[in-house]
């Protein structure tokens, strides 16, 4: 299981697993919020929120959600395209042990749109 929770704790996320990877993207957003993306199946997460704000901009193909009281950005959705709705989980809303032995891989989100990893596979 993975659980994630905003500073103040009115937004909490959890998952029956947790993600053989996580994603740390040097986009426009993700840059600036210095999040670490878990992604999994919008219907396999749950969440607990008193208060959220979204932020989309562009074509509006995803939303970022954060806390309406302690501002933390906890995770993003895909805006539904084809019946799947995929949501990214911010793992630095996570306790730090419980993440601390799974692979970060790094995609570059702000020019090749590939995961630098496998920029040479
Ligand atoms: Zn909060």
């Amino acid at each position: 299981m993975l659980k994630a929770q905003c500073h103040c704790g009115d937004v909490k996320l959890s998952t029956p697993d947790l993600p053989s990877d996580i994603t740390r993207c040097n986009c426009s957003i993700c840059n600036r919020i210095g999040a670490v993306w878990a992604y999994y199946p919008a219907n396999t997460v749950t969440i607990e929120a008193k208060a959220l704000s979204t932020y989309e901009w562009g074509q509006k193909t995803m939303q970022f959600h954060r806390c309406n009281k302690c501002g933390c950005t906890t995770h993003y959705t895909s805006v539904e395209d084809n019946g799947y709705k995929q949501i990214a989980i911010n793992t630095k809303m996570s306790e730090p042990d419980q993440i601390k032995s799974i692979l970060i891989r790094d995609f570059d989100g702000a020019d090749t749109w590939q995961y630098l990893d496998s920029k040479n596979a």
